[in-house]
């Protein structure tokens, strides 16, 4: 299968409003980025990055291409498309093995390979939950032949985020292989020791982020909250293509952006440039994004 057809597929797993075509994907090394959060170990996983056109129709619809382009051009960006990667998060606790969201799935991105980069095999993982469930984020729970990814795991969504995806018929095969696998949650609720998932309305019926508590250390991954680190930080208020509830998906942003600038708290983001760890602080009506310095984090 070509690179382009898998992504294809995989999107199609759980498909972005029919409005918004399928975004370039670009093929990157398997990499794996360590760092600590409290005694827990946790890496950064690169799955691939995506080049989405800057046609109003994912990033800024409602404020058009020129000012999309201005603001990228601004950044010293390319002002045709719009780069994002997609990334997944590895947390090695005493009795678990979690991951984080599983990138676009074989043949279109290359997360199996960069968590083999961390001596973790598919049959170690203990969980893996899901923030929500377009393909970029459950593409990689089935393998090439449709078979679960990771056979000893559990897989944990919210409940809505599951009735969600099963109402998608063009996710049909993946809901069959996964349906053994999958335990519901309420947001809110602790989903794993030391991991709650946080309700972030407005991206899909069901989306969480997920927070990471280990001693003092804590790591929030922010899940599709925002995508770009130019566009959904700078304008948080533009709307953004992938909500499905563009209102809400606007309100969460703008607030979950403001208190994670209050109390610059590490986060780790699926889509910011890999590895994606870091921390988010106000800058006039917006927000930068401050990569993590070196390795580790705390
Ligand atoms: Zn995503």
């Amino acid at each position: 299968m070509t690179l382009r057809l898998a992504l294809l597929a995989a999107l199609a797993a759980a498909p972005l409003p029919a409005a918004v075509a399928a975004p370039a994907p670009q093929q990157v090394a398997p990499a794996a980025t360590w760092f600590t959060v409290g005694s827990a170990r946790v890496a950064s996983l690169h799955d691939a990055d995506l080049l989405i056109a800057n046609d109003g129709k994912t990033f800024g619809g409602d404020a058009g291409v020129p000012a999309v382009t201005a603001l990228l051009a601004a950044a010293n960006a390319p002002t045709d498309t719009v780069r994002v990667s997609v990334n997944a998060l590895l947390i090695r606790l005493p009795r678990r093995v979690v991951l984080i969201d599983t990138g676009l799935g074989p043949g279109a991105g290359v997360m199996a390979a960069s968590l083999g980069g961390t001596a973790t095999s598919v049959d170690d993982v203990t969980d893996v939950l899901i923030t929500h469930s377009h393909g970029d984020h459950v593409g990689g729970l089935i393998d090439h032949n449709g078979n679960r990814m990771f056979p000893n795991a559990k897989v944990r969504m919210s409940a809505a985020e599951w009735t969600f995806l099963q109402a998608n018929t063009g996710a049909a095969k993946l809901v069959a292989a996964i349906t053994p696998q999958v335990v519901t949650f309420t947001p809110g609720a602790e989903v794993v020791p030391g991991i709650r998932a946080v309700a972030v309305p407005g991206h899909t019926p069901g989306h969480v982020a997920y927070e990471l508590k280990s001693g003092r250390g804590r790591l929030l991954d922010i899940g599709d909250t925002a995508h770009s680190t130019i566009v959904s930080l700078m304008k948080p208020n533009w709307t953004m293509g992938f909500d499905s509830d563009a209102a809400a998906g606007r309100a969460s942003r703008r607030a979950e952006l403001t208190r994670l600038a209050r109390s610059h708290e590490l986060i780790f983001s699926p889509h910011f440039p890999y590895p994606g760890v870091g921390r988010i602080a106000a800058k006039s009506d917006g927000f930068v994004w401050v990569p993590a310095a070196g390795g580790t984090a705390k």
